[in-house]
């Protein structure tokens, strides 16, 4: 059995497995996609000591940094159930059942999706998910944001100190945000919020150009030239593989402590996929390393 074996290969993953295997401890690491979200990426520009990097430059130095130290890669490899018996028990999608003493999740999230024509095509040239990433990009331009729930807001209230004017598109009769960000949106000058709306489209040509929508109880089209749509409907933590013995938040986050344990003794978490409220690379490779050094004070004490 492995020491710590880490299931998912995203900057928690690569992080939790460097950490742990630096114990001189059997180390594995097992990913759908090694690299995760940040394969998805284009410009990174706060992960701090560098001012620039691209997402699959970052991704390939975490696998090159990872097989520095003695860690068995598993790549191209789905985890589909844990258990717990002697040992912790990850079952792969090809039927193969790795043993464990600890177990690190860091499986990650992903953005659900609008599903509208432009969206995917856009993506990374005016469509964006994460204010505190892209942000900066659409500096005095217009914008979007879809979503009027809290992080739809808060995202909306950040980009409205950045930009010229933020167009937010709110499917429901009634933004879904806490009264006092609501309150907050309404006091800035630059700030549209169309609610009762459904997205129809994100127009461009090689970027986004615009933004077409319904208005849900006329039936009126009508369309905003504007730069950037940021979409912020909702950040799906990839857990709904796991038993229900370990704890989650009523969105599906994985809960941890302060040493990335999770509710199931031995099985700790780390990055997108815990409760963590932010999500960004440099959170998770340090919630990755607390994850491994809790996993290693585990292993020490039993
Ligand atoms: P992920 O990166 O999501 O990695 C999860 C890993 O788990 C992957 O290897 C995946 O294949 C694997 N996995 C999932 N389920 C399973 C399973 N069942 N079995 C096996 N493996 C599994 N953050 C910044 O700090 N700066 C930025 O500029 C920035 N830009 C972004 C741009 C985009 C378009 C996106 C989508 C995100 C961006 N982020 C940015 C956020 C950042 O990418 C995430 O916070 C970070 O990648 C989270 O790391 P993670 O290791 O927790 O999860």
């Amino acid at each position: 059995p492995y020491d710590v074996l880490v299931v998912g290969g995203g900057p928690a993953g690569a992080s939790a497995a460097i950490y742990a295997a630096r114990k001189g401890i059997r180390t594995g690491i097992l990913a759908e996609r090694f690299g995760g979200q940040v394969m998805d990426t284009v410009g990174i520009e706060n992960f701090i000591s560098t001012k620039y990097t691209e997402g699959p430059k970052l991704a390939a130095s975490l696998e090159e940094h990872v097989k520095e130290y003695n860690v068995d890669v598993m790549k191209l490899q789905r985890a589909v159930r844990l258990d717990k018996s002697d040992f912790i028990e990850v079952e792969l999608e090809n039927g193969a059942v790795l043993k464990s003493k600890t177990v690190i999740l860091s499986t990650g999230a992903r953005w659900r999706n609008v599903g509208v024509p432009g969206e995917a095509e856009f993506k990374n040239k005016g469509v964006a998910y994460c204010p505190h990433c892209d942000g900066p990009l659409f500096a005095g331009k217009h914008v979007a944001v879809i979503g009027g729930g809290n992080s739809g807001i808060e995202a909306a209230i950040d980009l409205a100190g950045i930009t010229s004017h933020v167009t937010v598109l709110e499917f429901a009769p009634e933004l879904k945000a806490d009264a006092v960000l609501q309150d907050r949106l309404y006091s800035l000058p630059n700030v549209t919020v169309h609610k009762n709306v459904q997205t129809k489209e994100i127009t461009g040509t090689d970027k986004v150009n615009g933004i077409s929508y319904i208005e849900r109880d006329t039936g009126a089209e009508k369309h905003v030239e504007l730069e950037g749509v940021f979409v912020q409907i909702g950040l799906v933590p990839n857990t709904d593989w796991l038993p229900d013995h370990i704890e989650r938040t009523r969105f599906g986050e994985v809960v941890v402590n302060n040493h990335g344990a999770t509710s199931l003794p031995g099985v700790f978490a780390a990055g997108d996929c815990t409760n963590s409220p932010y999500k960004q690379i440099i959170i998770s490779m340090g919630s990755g390393a607390t994850a491994a050094l809790g996993a290693f004070d585990y292993l020490i004490r039993h």
